[in-house]
């Protein structure tokens, strides 16, 4: 079930089913890889065919993004309710702690993903942690060997976008994961490196003002979101 803005797909599942079919493609060993869509990146996927193809090899591509919810909402989708890659991750946790299943965190600055690892062992005492590796070893083949050693249901890959999603299809039919999942910056925000915004910005989807306040660079990312309606809206026509 996907709807196309631009040539992108995105999937127009909610929580519960996202949770529902990643569970099967475990249990039945299919490989699955989700990939988190924005404005921001469909538009950089108008400029690059191969980041065009790369999103759309995904198994899943989440919302993430009130411009891909208004998107929908101006073509006559069913996009109604963003799904973020650190809920996706949160969500995907819960459930592995609920059906026994283990996840691995790669990615991220040296001791990052070690506080990640606390964090969501704090909040989900039952998960099981296969291993955590930073983002910037070299060494390929240890990268390979140290998430195969582990053997983890789920991947969770920090390198940042759209890296970490080239790195993902490149490698995820020699890896021993079933469900491949490129998060960004979550573990930052998890080891309390960075910050999320608040609850009360986050229900009424000014999560993006937010970050503008605390990080006014990021104007340069969010002024691209009326060029991306435009474009949507003249593609309709
Ligand atoms: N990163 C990494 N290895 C690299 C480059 C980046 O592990 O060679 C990590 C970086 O430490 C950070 C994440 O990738 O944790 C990128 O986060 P960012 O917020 O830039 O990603 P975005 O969500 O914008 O794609």
């Amino acid at each position: 079930m996907k709807e196309k803005f631009l040539g992108v797909d995105v999937s127009n599942y909610t929580y519960a089913q996202l949770k529902e079919n990643i569970m099967s493609d475990i249990n039945e060993r299919r490989k699955s890889f989700i990939v988190a869509i924005n404005p921001e990146k469909i538009l950089h996927a108008q400029k690059d065919a191969d980041l065009l193809h790369l999103l759309n090899r995904a198994t899943y591509q989440i919302p993430d993004g009130v411009g891909i919810l208004v998107a929908s909402k101006m073509t006559g989708g069913s996009i109604r309710e963003r799904v973020t890659g650190i809920d996706m991750l949160l969500a995907l946790c819960e459930q592995a702690s609920l059906h026994a299943k283990s996840i691995f965190l790669y990615g991220a600055k040296p001791g990052v993903a070690e506080q990640a690892k606390d964090r969501l062992k704090s909040m989900y005492p039952d998960l099981q942690i296969a291993g955590v590796l930073d983002g910037y070893e070299k060494d390929k083949e240890k990268v390979k060997e140290t998430i195969n050693h582990a053997q983890p249901d789920i991947l969770f890959v920090a390198l940042g976008s759209p890296r970490q999603e080239y790195w993902i299809v490149d490698h995820m039919h020699e890896l021993d994961v079933q469900v491949f999942q490129g998060v960004g910056g979550s573990f930052d925000v998890l080891s309390g490196k960075v910050k999320r915004a608040p609850d009360s910005f986050q229900k009424v989807g000014l999560e993006w003002l937010y970050r503008l306040i605390k990080e006014p660079w990021r104007i340069k990312r969010q002024i691209k979101l009326p060029t991306f309606l435009l474009k949507v809206w003249k593609d309709k026509k």
